[in-house]
């Protein structure tokens, strides 16, 4: 399974925001963004040139990194929503919205997306009674999802369940038996990721 195992404060504080790659840490004063807030490497406090490409292109990694998908997986999200009825960006941000790794965080079954996959790649967890372990799956709306019986894993998700304070309302999760269910899919209003979608299809129509 290939992934981006790149320093994760790095990616952060190159799209200048916290990304909340790490899970616990990024809500205490060690997260590298509270600590240095300017790019990393040898010129990050320089001035940097705002091109319009240049936001475009940091809105496409900023997502990317957020969702943590590779760049080829993300181009091919891109092509399927642009092929759907709608709006581009929106669809985009559905489709990454709906994958495994990242529900089982907003669920709270998860501190951070890399565990999440950790998690799922080690078959902790069933969609509908089945084991699923692609962290890609895509979720789809009546899905039940829960934790394998007698899981080794029951403590970590219990004490990820502690940093969630809600479940987005396309969710519902019950943190004491860990199970939850997909009640719909989610519009985008209720979709926080800090980016703007609509500078990311600008990119890719060029
Ligand atoms: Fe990003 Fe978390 Fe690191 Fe802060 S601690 S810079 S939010 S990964």
């Amino acid at each position: 399974m290939a992934r981006d195992t790149g320093p994760q404060c790095k990616q952060c504080r190159r799209e200048g925001q916290k990304l909340f790659l790490k899970g616990e840490r990024c809500l205490t004063e060690k997260c590298g963004v509270e600590r240095r807030s300017y790019p990393p490497g040898e010129h990050g406090r320089g001035r940097m040139r705002q091109s319009e490409y240049r936001q475009q292109l940091r809105e496409k990694q900023k997502a990317r990194r957020y969702y943590q998908v590779l760049e080829k997986q993300f181009r091919s999200y891109y092509d399927k929503a642009s092929r759907q009825p709608g709006v581009t960006g929106e669809n985009l941000l559905r489709l990454l919205e709906r994958r495994f790794d990242n529900v089982l965080v907003r669920l709270g079954f998860a501190a951070s997306r890399r565990q999440a996959r950790q998690l799922i790649g080690h078959g902790h967890w069933l969609i509908n009674g089945r084991r699923v372990n692609i962290p890609s799956y895509r979720v789809r709306a009546d899905d039940v999802i829960s934790i394998k019986p007698n899981s080794s894993a029951a403590d970590v998700v219990r004490s990820a369940t502690e940093l969630t304070a809600a479940v987005p309302p396309w969710l519902q999760a019950d943190h004491d038996s860990l199970t939850a269910k997909v009640l719909r899919l989610p519009d985008r209003s209720e979709i926080t990721t800090p980016v703007s979608e609509q500078l990311i299809v600008e990119l890719y129509s060029k």
